[in-house]
């Protein structure tokens, strides 16, 4: 069924995989890079257009390339504020009503003015002011539309190196001299952790999940069983990059190893080829055992399409991807952009791709929004979460009412 392009727009949406450094305004990197030196392969939009950011990448580590430039740019408080400010403004526009911004802080501390808690104070006051500006329209004050909300997710790192990630990760690396690189990686997660959950207590910041993220294959989530163990014990909750690169063993650990409440990607979870573990004798067996637990015990599935398309080359229509077993299989998932600016890509891009190439009734389309909202990390107690949600659902049938869209009686969910 065809949906009115308003409607996608004018429904009430979230985005809860969302990375700030791979969703800056292009305009906007490019005036934040002359105003701090960052060198850049070209100033203007058409240039970088053709050279960084792509319709479409050969490979992940030509999707990955921009990250160089974005982040040189964000280690700077004001260019972080405002691109914080920025991406809450672009979504609002774009009907998003909850989002969870993320990004790893230790990619960005320069041992100099950038430290860990000015950084997430920064971030926060950008996604504050958006906040308030949205929510002190008269539609919001009258009730007639639920209000912005926003998180903030904390990404570690699965792997980093001593040169080339962050000035941060090289000065760790420098003063553990003596120690293997892996447990300088673990360390740098535990700290992370600790900080989060220091941070968030003591300036009362959103900080309100945890994530794991970058290189998967090589670096399994048990490594990184105590930092997730420290936010599992401090209320934080957790979500894990898993089977975005890697197999469904990847999968299996982050919710075994790190009790992850939601997954990002998952794109692997289908595919028996991938398995490489001979102790998993039949693959079969495996996926369809670990796609039912996940099922069951409600783990969402942060669905990021156009992100997979652009860098698996192999997946040549998009209609293969695994979101078709997902909902196939009543998976609860959510649809996100990944990154904005690096995938070209909005919500609303995102959930029209849905409805153009899977089978998604009106009934399903209502589930699979309001699921972002429920499953979301919210920052406040369960009962605003459910009022809010409540709010949400409202406005939500009131906007398929006016574009007449019915909701069908046998509901797919
Ligand atoms: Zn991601």
């Amino acid at each position: 069924m065809k949906y009115p392009e308003q409607f996608i727009k004018e429904i009430p949406k979230t985005d809860l995989h969302l990375h700030l450094d791979g969703s800056l305004r292009l305009g906007s990197l490019i005036e934040m890079s002359q105003r701090c030196k960052v060198e850049l392969p070209s100033y203007s939009e058409e240039g970088l257009k053709e050279l960084v950011f792509k319709k479409n990448y050969s490979s992940l580590k030509e999707y990955l390339h921009g990250f160089m430039y974005t982040c040189a740019v964000l280690r700077d408080l004001e260019n972080l504020e405002r691109s914080s400010y920025e991406l809450a403004v672009d979504n609002q526009r774009d009907g998003v009503r909850y989002i969870e911004v993320r990004f790893a802080p230790q990619l960005l501390v320069d041992n100099q003015t950038l430290n860990m808690e000015s950084i997430m104070l920064a971030v926060n006051r950008g996604l504050e002011r958006a906040e308030k500006e949205f929510n002190q329209r008269k539609e919001v004050i009258e009730d007639l539309e639920p209000p912005f909300r926003y998180g903030i997710i904390a990404c570690a790192m699965r792997m980093f190196g001593k040169s080339n990630f962050s000035p941060y990760y090289t000065k760790l690396f420098s003063v553990h001299h003596y120690s293997e690189p892996i447990e300088v990686i673990k360390m740098g997660a535990m700290e992370l952790a600790q900080a989060m959950v220091k941070i968030r207590d003591k300036k009362g910041l959103p900080i309100v999940g945890l994530d794991l993220a970058g290189q998967e294959e090589g670096y399994p989530a048990e490594y990184f069983k105590e930092a997730y163990d420290f936010v599992h014990k401090n209320f934080m909750h957790k979500t894990v990059h898993a089977g975005e690169a890697a197999s469904a063993k990847s999968i299996f650990q982050a919710i075994t190893d790190l009790n992850a409440d939601r997954l990002g990607h998952c794109f692997f979870l289908f595919d028996p080829a991938r398995i490489q573990d001979p102790s998993i004798a039949d693959k079969e067996d495996y996926i369809e055992k670990l796609a039912s637990f996940i099922a069951e015990k409600r783990v969402t599935i942060e669905v990021c399409l156009t992100s997979n398309f652009q860098t698996n080359p192999d997946l040549t229509d998009i209609r293969n991807h695994s979101f078709r077993r997902m909902l196939e299989k009543r998976l609860s998932v959510t649809l996100c952009t990944d990154n904005r600016l690096i995938s070209d890509t909005t919500v609303s891009k995102e959930v029209t791709l849905a409805l153009d190439n899977f089978e998604i009734t009106p009934s399903a389309l209502k589930h699979l929004i309001v699921y972002g909202f429920k499953r979301s990390f919210f920052p406040g107690e369960y009962y605003e979460k459910r009022a809010y949600s409540r709010r949400v659902i409202g406005y939500y049938e009131k906007v398929a009412k006016k574009y007449n869209i019915l909701e069908d009686r046998e509901s797919s969910h």
